[in-house]
């Protein structure tokens, strides 16, 4: 892989590198909470999902969901990562309004997922493998209300015991880009896992951003922790602010500290939350009301075969079996509904045209990423809402390949198909919309339009070449798009050469 050049942070004393770590926090996708049946839909009224084991009442005895633990192990297959076959829980004990237990439940010594990687690619091709440390299962807590009341703040459990996968990479990041993409790939393959939905803006996945900087050669410099970052943009932000602050702080000679930090995104800026806890102050221990998660060969076995075809596998073979461009091939891997969506046409389309896919790959990629993305961005619609089906198109481009519909008239069939969620044979046949060959009806079309422009007819036999276009345009205009368009040009240089 070629390295990407160490991102600068320019100083008085000189030239400083980035160093970043990321922890992500992903929540699981399951119906039900780690340790309880409450369910974990988004959105619903505050404490309307707090299960009995959620509110920590005493007695109360945690139950692992074993859907979690198998979207971890999925996850960890999807990193390139060990998976440990013997995991433990542990209690992390703290005390938070909105964390009732008064521990959090969470896997220090022994996390269910080990080292692992993910290769990352930033905008101008350069490719760069980041390191994961591990993959851990831990609840996630509730959230504290600040600015319903005046004088009190509310607590919501929903969100409290819902699993959280935390994904720790190692220091490997060395620019802001290089944290986008890092993050940007991470929430890609997720959602193809199908373990989080990636919904950063419902707090689905947020990151923790550690950055220090030092002088290229040296070793790391001392970092913080900037909390719970839940934009690739503010990540980044946060990375880039962070490390400015760091290197002017140190060149007016200050001292960084190990410290927690706030992100503001009003601002764009950092500032100081609290001092960094150790792993003592939280007494870690064994929960021992759980027993260890012991898996066996089969059961992995059933999560790798699970699995789809991950998005740089995907990419790869867009590029070398299909030969779309790198560019089209990002685009239609970027989301696993898009390339769903795309291979289910690019099935139907080789089929009803009757060659093999590899000769309709480009039609098929082109059409879906200019026309259709184009048409439901208008329609502010998801592809998964598209009121053109994988069939549909296929229909509409056999049409064109066997010279039924010209390229303007497989646009206008295209615009009636998004309005009227009809097939594309019928709106051919209800509007009359063939496109025509036949060379009787365009000369008496060519005819008419010289005959109404006797002086561009002269100016053209005199050598003005540059006309043609123009009365290629008007014929296409007086047939109403239909004509088919090799056609009209043969004929047209015929009769105006006469
Ligand atoms: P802790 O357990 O205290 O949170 P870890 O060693 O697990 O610390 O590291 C947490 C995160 O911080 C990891 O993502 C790691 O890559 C990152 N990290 C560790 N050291 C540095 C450093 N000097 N600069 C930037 N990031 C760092
Ligand atoms: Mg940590």
């Amino acid at each position: 892989m070629s390295e990407a050049p160490n991102y600068i942070v320019k100083g008085a004393t000189g030239d400083w590198e980035i160093v970043v770590g990321l922890e992500v926090h992903a929540q699981v996708t399951a119906k039900a909470k780690l340790f309880s049946g409450a369910s974990t839909e988004f959105g619903a009224e505050p404490n309307a999902q707090v299960s009995l084991v959620d509110a920590a009442m005493p007695g109360m005895l945690p139950v692992i969901n074993g859907e979690c633990a198998r979207q971890a192990v999925r996850t960890g297959l999807a990193i390139d990562a060990q998976i440990n076959k013997w995991s433990r829980f542990d209690r992390k004990n703290y005390f938070y309004p909105d964390l009732p237990q008064g521990y959090q439940i969470s896997q220090l010594y022994h996390p269910i997922v080990g080292e692992g990687h993910l290769d990352i690619e930033l905008d101008d091709g350069t490719k760069k493998r980041i390191g994961i440390e591990r993959i851990h299962l831990e609840q996630d807590a509730g959230k504290s209300v600040h600015d319903l009341h005046p004088s009190m703040s509310y607590v919501d459990l929903n969100r409290c015991g819902c699993a959280l996968m935390e994904i720790v990479s190692r220091p490997d990041i060395r620019s802001p880009a290089e944290a986008g993409a890092y993050v940007a790939g991470l929430r890609q393959l997720l959602r193809y896992v199908g373990s989080c939905d990636g919904n950063m803006d419902e707090g689905s996945m947020r990151a923790d951003v550690n950055v220090s900087v030092r002088k290229a050669g040296q070793p790391f410099g001392t970092r913080t922790e900037t909390k719970n970052v839940n934009s690739v943009r503010f990540i980044m932000l946060a990375v880039e602010h962070e490390a400015r602050r760091q290197v002017d702080l140190i060149e007016s000679g200050g001292t960084v500290i190990q410290e927690t930090r706030l992100f503001d995104p009003g601002s764009g800026t950092t500032r100081a939350m609290r001092g960094k806890e150790d792993a003592h102050d939280y007494r870690y221990f064994p929960d021992p009301d759980l027993l260890p998660l012991v898996f066996d060969d089969a059961f992995i076995a059933q999560c790798r075969g699970s699995l789809p075809e991950l998005p740089a596998a995907k990419r790869a073979r867009y590029e070398s079996t299909l030969g779309l461009s790198p560019y089209l091939a990002a685009v239609l891997s970027a989301e696993k509904e898009t390339a769903d969506w795309f291979e289910t046409a690019l099935a139907a389309t080789a089929a009803k045209v009757g060659q093999p896919v590899t000769e309709v790959a480009l039609r098929v990629a082109n059409f879906v990423s200019t026309d259709l993305f184009g048409a439901l961005k208008k329609l502010g619609k998801e592809i998964g809402d598209s009121p053109v089906s994988p069939d549909a198109l296929a229909e509409l481009l056999a049409l064109a390949a066997d010279g039924t519909l010209s390229g303007p008239l497989v646009k206008q069939v295209f615009e009636a198909m998004l309005e009227t969620r009809e097939g594309a044979a019928s709106i051919v046949e209800q509007r009359g919309l063939k496109q025509v060959s036949d060379t009787g009806a365009i000369d008496a079309a060519i005819q008419t339009v010289m005959d109404a422009n006797p002086e561009k007819v002269a100016e053209y036999r005199s050598g003005k070449d540059k006309l043609f276009g123009f009365f290629v345009g008007q014929v296409m205009r007086a047939m109403a798009g239909k004509a088919a368009p090799g056609v009209v040009n043969d004929r047209l240089k015929a009769l105006l050469e006469v």
